[in-house]
């Protein structure tokens, strides 16, 4: 089955307005045209709803790099998956190790996001990955597979159908070094796997598994380029526009 690829950048905290929307004038215009991929940005909450006008008729998408799981209420300082379903973004990022690590949310606090995210008709990218001590024991499959059975394997096949998954092993974020091509695909096919037994072999082939983790210009055309690999989410190297097109090119 033919899987359109995701190029999605996450900006963090990073750049000033102006800064942001300068990077997505010059991303908009390197495009490869055609363009074969779906290209997502994911800025800070509060240059969204701009950048979604800059972006209006170009094939740029916008997410949210995070969001809170209620609806509305008193929860100072947080931003409802309606509020920004009511301004336009498309897919909101859930998961992210950052999040997971300095912001304590857990398993099932990501399956409260994951049902909020779909439920208001945006795309969840849900995060899942190891850290290095898991990968040095040997647990990275055991401790994946238990991410995607507490946050995601609650949903209906048909819910299941409209998730985007991001494998991001921890100790490959912002620190250089990136996941082998062959250590992506072998997480990636695991991952595959274990959605085909929960969900059957057409849903499991239909459902977009991105890589993150240090994808840079000079790694990530061999790393898109491996079977079940069906993108990327690229935080460092989306900042700068002349790299995240060399990315783009190697997935489009
Ligand atoms: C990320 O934070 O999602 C990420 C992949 O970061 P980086 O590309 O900088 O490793």
């Amino acid at each position: 089955m033919s899987r359109t690829k995701i190029v999605a950048a996450n900006w963090k905290m990073n750049l000033s307005y102006a800064e942001g929307e300068v990077l997505v004038k010059e991303i908009s215009a390197g495009l490869p045209d055609p363009i074969s991929c779906e290209v997502v940005v994911a800025p800070p909450f509060v240059y969204i709803q701009s950048l979604i006008r800059q972006t209006e008729g170009l094939p740029i998408h916008i997410a949210a790099q995070h969001c809170h799981e209620k609806a509305s209420g008193a929860y100072t300082g947080e931003i409802s998956v309606g509020m920004l379903k009511s301004i336009g973004a498309e897919y909101c990022i859930t998961g992210h190790s950052e999040r997971r690590q300095l912001f304590h949310e857990t398993n099932d606090i990501v399956k409260a996001k994951v049902d909020a995210i779909l439920d208001s008709g945006l795309i969840p990218i849900f995060c899942c990955g190891e850290s290095l001590d898991i990968r040095q024991e040997g647990r990275q499959n055991e401790f994946v597979k238990r991410q995607l059975e507490e946050s995601i394997f609650h949903l209906s096949p048909q819910a299941f159908e409209g998730l985007v998954i991001a494998y991001e092993p921890i100790w490959a974020i912002g620190t250089g070094v990136t996941a082998s091509p062959a250590q992506a695909q072998e997480m990636h096919a695991f991952i595959r796997e274990t959605i085909a037994a929960k969900y059957g072999e057409q849903i499991s082939q239909g459902t977009r598994i991105l890589y993150g983790g240090s994808i840079k210009a000079d790694n990530a055309s061999t790393i898109f380029s491996q079977v079940d690999v069906d993108g990327g989410l690229v935080g460092g190297a989306s900042l700068q526009a002349d790299g995240f097109l060399e990315i783009i090119k190697g997935a489009c």
